[in-house]
């Protein structure tokens, strides 16, 4: 039976980096990851190119778009646009194409990809796990991570993350053109989707195009893109597929690790409730999952709670911001686009959320500040 420092169940984006940050490290790691490689990914692929410190390597060939402004509407009209001019911009990725360079990387140094499998059984002997896959497939670890998306099986398996996780609904499609989207914006469209927002996102030549509802779990069907979204984005022609998914979003400050077990990604309920902003919490998670799990391997140690706790602090006090923004703002929106986003310092704040130059505690300290000034005065 063959015997590995790390398994890791899931081969996208949070699977991969931690993958490829181990294995840069130089500790034997496989990845087991179901489906065959280059299927459509419904991920929109907006990021903030400051991740890229979390990233070790260049990344250039699955960017599509840079960004420089974004256009946000209110039933196709009321415009707010926000400059991204600054110093960090926000790239769109194409996310099959970001998550094979992580795993091809990965592999350049020494990393075994295991697909397509899934993992059926997870045993535990001393100090060892005992991994066994749907074709029979059978190793051992010493840690394990969990990277198997918002569908996690594993997560609560081992009790990482929120017992009973929250999920926002979303569907997808990409539509070949760019309609009416210029090639460096992004389009936030609201009022046609109840407790939530539209996007269009620009790639070379197509649009990665999306639903998604953050409260009340409303359902989203095809009637609902066809009527209105398409066509408030210049595009016509609907006869490509849609994908539905289900994205486990934050939902409170938890433990995301166990004994010689760890949750990142989805997995790990990082997804921001208000914008859906998943990759960035998946790079911070592998990095911080790969340098704690490396800490323990180079010292014979076993304690993971430095993880949560920096995953709590760096991702969690923000996030607990961004679920009352978007409880808030989901349930009274239009008021919620009046007084948030077409407030004179919005646009700029909001640039500086997407670009990863200020995060919701920082912003909501600040309003908090500015009303107690107020009621001073
Ligand atoms: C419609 C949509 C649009 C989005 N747009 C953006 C955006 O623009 N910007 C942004 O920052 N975030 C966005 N997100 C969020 C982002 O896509 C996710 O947060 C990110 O993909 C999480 O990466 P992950 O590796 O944790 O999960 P995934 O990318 O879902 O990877 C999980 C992997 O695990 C595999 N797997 C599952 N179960 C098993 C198993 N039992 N055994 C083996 N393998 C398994 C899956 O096949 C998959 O490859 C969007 C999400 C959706 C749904």
């Amino acid at each position: 039976m063959k015997n590995f420092d790390v398994v890791i169940i899931g081969g996208g984006l949070s699977g991969s980096s931690t993958a490829l940050n181990l294995s840069k490290k130089g500790f034997s790691v496989l990845i087991i990851e179901k489906r065959q490689e280059g299927i459509f990914k419904p991920c929109a692929g907006g990021m903030a190119s400051s991740m890229t410190k979390f990233l070790p390597l260049n990344i250039d060939q699955a960017i599509e778009s840079k960004i420089k402004n974004v256009e946000f509407r209110w039933e196709s009209s009321d415009e707010v646009i926000a400059d991204l001019s600054g110093e960090s911009p926000f790239w769109i990725v194409r996310r099959e194409k970001l998550d094979k360079l992580l795993i091809d990387e990965a592999q350049k140094f020494g990393c075994e990809l295991r697909r397509p499998a899934h993992v059926e059984r997870i045993t535990r002997q001393s100090k060892n796990w005992t991994i066994l896959c749907n074709d029979n497939f059978i190793c051992k670890s010493k840690f394990l991570v969990i990277a198997d998306g918002s569908q996690s099986q594993w997560a609560g398996y081992f009790n990482l993350g929120p017992r009973k996780p929250k999920f926002a609904n979303t569907l997808a499609l990409r539509m070949e053109g760019l309609g009416n989207i210029s090639k460096d914006s992004v389009r936030f469209e609201f009022g046609f989707i109840k407790y939530g927002f539209a996007w269009a996102f620009p790639l070379k030549e197509s649009l990665n195009i999306g639903l998604g509802t953050f409260i009340n779990n409303k359902l989203l069907d095809d009637e609902f893109l066809n009527n209105k979204v398409i066509k408030s984005f210049g595009l016509e022609d609907f006869s490509f597929k849609t994908v539905k998914k289900k994205l486990r979003i934050w939902n409170g400050i938890h433990k995301l690790h166990g004994d010689r077990v760890i949750a990142v990604g989805d997995a790990a309920s990082l997804c921001d409730p208000f914008l859906a902003e998943g990759i960035r919490p998946s790079l911070i998670s592998s990095f911080h999952a790969a340098e704690c799990i490396s800490q323990c391997l180079s010292q014979d140690g076993e304690d993971l709670s430095p993880y949560s706790t920096n995953l709590n602090n760096e991702w969690g006090k923000s996030m607990a911001w961004g679920k009352r923004i978007a409880q808030v703002f989901y349930r009274f929106p239009k008021t919620g686009y009046q007084l948030g986003i077409k407030r004179k310092t919005a646009p700029q704040r909001i640039a500086q959320i997407l670009s990863g130059e200020m995060n919701y505690e920082d912003i909501a300290k600040r309003v908090i500040k500015r009303l107690l000034t107020r009621s001073e005065t």
